[in-house]
């Protein structure tokens, strides 16, 4: 029988598989390199989160003072940890320590892809030396920190969520210990997160490319079958630190704008 280890690699290159026949913005794919690059970083991404959250669900009744049942959820928290207790602190380190190196990769893609998109040295040549700028790895530091700080209480939420539900279902601990796992051990969230937040990572390094190499201005680039929200956008070009206005009001400095959003920047010196 295949170990677990050995269904996650064959889901991986599934992923890639159908994630390259996707509808990429064209210049994601310009250097095949990057792109195949980009997309065996999204299907890590998407293994690394998977495997932290089938833990999570694990530690996650522990994070419940059962005792408090069955009285209703009153208090914001109800019967869940504070915000400030120190195992939210232990969960933001082990979600970090699971993503952060492929999110610097991916930080680091995206400015490889510059160099190879537009042709001004930086020094990268792969993402090896690109990921021993001081620079990129800040970048992918806060841009992990932001990820884990938000799957955090994206989580906290949930455990509260799926608690007052068994309260109103009259579950008792074991039947409502079974509901929250399978909660919080979904694979469609990982999913979610995987999808969305390589644009964002890649994007970052993109943009410090061409800050880095002298770009003036930035012209959103998608697809035109795109969604509703990043359509009006595309063509537009503005100074490169000013803000896109997605129809929903949401500024933004760069894609993603929304979850799987596949659009991209072109930069002009
Ligand atoms: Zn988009």
């Amino acid at each position: 029988m295949a170990t677990r280890a050995e269904l996650l690699r064959a889901r991986e290159e599934l992923h890639i598989a159908i994630h390259a026949a996707e509808e990429w913005q064209e210049s994601y794919k310009a250097n095949p390199d990057t792109f195949r690059q980009l997309l065996a970083l999204e299907a890590r991404l998407e293994t690394a989160t998977a495997e932290y959250l089938h833990e999570l669900a694990i530690r996650a009744p522990g994070y419940v003072d059962w005792s408090k049942l069955p009285d209703p959820v009153k208090a914001d928290n109800g019967p869940v940890l504070n915000n400030d207790d120190p195992v939210w602190r232990d969960e933001a380190a082990l979600l970090t320590s699971a993503v952060i190196d492929i999110i610097t990769d991916l930080v680091a893609t995206g400015a490889v892809a510059g160099e190879a998109l537009y042709g001004y040295p930086a020094g990268y040549a792969a993402i090896e030396y690109a990921n021993l700028d001081e620079a990129i790895m800040d970048a992918a530091r806060k841009h992990t920190a932001q990820l884990v700080s938000h799957a955090t209480e994206t989580t906290r939420k949930l455990i509260r969520e799926s608690v007052a539900k068994s309260i109103a279902m009259g579950e008792d601990v074991n039947q409502a210990t079974e509901r929250l796992m399978n909660v919080i051990d979904n694979p469609i969230r990982a999913r979610l997160i995987s999808e969305t937040e390589p644009v964002n990572a890649y994007q970052t390094g993109l943009k410090h490319y061409a800050k880095q190499t002298g770009a003036k201005t930035k012209t959103w680039d998608g697809l035109s079958g795109a969604c509703q929200i990043c359509s009006p956008l595309i063509g537009r070009t503005i100074p490169i630190d000013d803000l896109f206005q997605l129809a929903n009001g949401r500024e933004l400095d760069r894609p993603a704008g929304h979850p799987r959003c596949r659009c991209s920047l072109i930069y002009d010196y």
